[in-house]
């Protein structure tokens, strides 16, 4: 069961055949998100035709189209009700489903990302068989998603568990791009980084000066060397993911958390302060374990391809 699989980042697009777990191939584009969804589906469209090329699939052995994106996204009528502030702007209006059916007659399916990066770890990562579990992604921007009793949870518009990223941490604080003020992601986001260390007086002493783009990858290195801005930078984010962290335990009560999305490659470092955290700040006196995700920068793009195998059986 072929399924195209697209998981649309603020940054980059991965595109790959997903077959019942397995990547066949995989490719990835740059997002461009401001030139919108719909141009973004243009350059999508013969990259797949191209991995059905290479893994010698034909296009009719395609079963499903699948697509994870940084979006709310309504659970029953996949309407997109927002994006990220000036990325993508145009999906809310764009007719995706149509664009789908005229272009490929497959059946489709697509919600918010870090709900695709959840549903792949628990049918195929960490959380297998876990029924409560809350997942933050930390990508370009801080997704969260939480299953619960096995369900995703969803609300009205699609938005319920998927707005970790945008509670106020700072009252004072910068208008982020979904409106709120002084979000957890405008403090500890990849992209609120750069200019949060451009900011900073430690900014012309530092290493972090001489990257082309400062990344957290650059943030976890050169603080790894004593480097005084990325090591404060690097104690801030954890700090607010673990803030982050507890919200989702106050909020929902999982049994576990996983920590997904590019910069979960430090989970190594991030996990046991998180862990110190939560013990220390926790209403919940209870034990409750955060994971890195098992499939790593994966778990988006083959949670949207199970997903999308399973709604086009649903619906045949
Ligand atoms: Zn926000």
């Amino acid at each position: 069961m072929a399924v195209w699989a697209a998981d649309v980042g603020g940054t980059n697009i991965k595109l790959a055949i997903v077959d019942r777990g397995r990547i066949l191939r995989m490719r990835e584009i740059a997002a461009n998100p401001a030139a919108g969804l719909r141009r973004a589906m243009d350059r999508i469209a013969p990259v797949w035709l191209e991995l059905c090329a290479q893994t010698g699939i034909a296009e009719y052995a395609i079963t499903a189209i699948g697509l994870a994106i940084p979006a709310i996204v309504a659970p029953e009528s996949g309407k997109i009700w927002a994006v990220p502030g000036g990325k993508f702007a145009d999906a809310p209006k764009f007719k995706l489903a149509a664009w789908i059916d005229k272009k490929f007659r497959k059946p489709a399916y697509w919600c918010n990302d870090a709900h695709a990066a959840l549903a792949g770890e628990i049918k195929y990562g960490v959380a297998r068989g876990v029924k409560n579990v809350g997942m933050i992604t930390l990508g370009t921007g801080v997704g969260t998603a939480v299953v619960m009793r096995g369900n995703a949870l969803t609300g009205t518009h699609g938005l319920a568990g998927n707005a970790g990223g945008h509670n106020t941490i700072d009252v004072g604080g910068a208008r982020c791009r979904c409106g709120n003020i002084g979000c957890v992601e405008t403090h500890a986001s990849s992209w609120a980084l750069a200019a949060q260390a451009a900011h900073s007086p430690l900014f012309s002493q530092s290493a972090l000066a001489a990257e082309a783009t400062i990344t957290y990858e650059a943030v976890f290195r050169l603080a790894g060397k004593g480097d005084l801005l990325a090591r404060q930078l690097r104690a801030q984010s954890i700090k607010i993911w673990a803030i982050t962290a507890v919200a989702l335990i106050h909020n929902y009560d999982p049994e576990l958390l996983v920590i997904g999305g590019k910069i979960a490659q430090c989970a190594d470092v991030i996990v046991p302060h998180m862990h110190k955290f939560i013990r220390a700040h926790c209403w919940a006196k209870w034990n409750v374990p955060v994971r890195p995700a098992a499939l790593g920068n994966e778990a988006g793009i083959k949670g949207i391809a199970y997903l999308a195998a399973k709604d086009a059986k649903r619906s045949r």
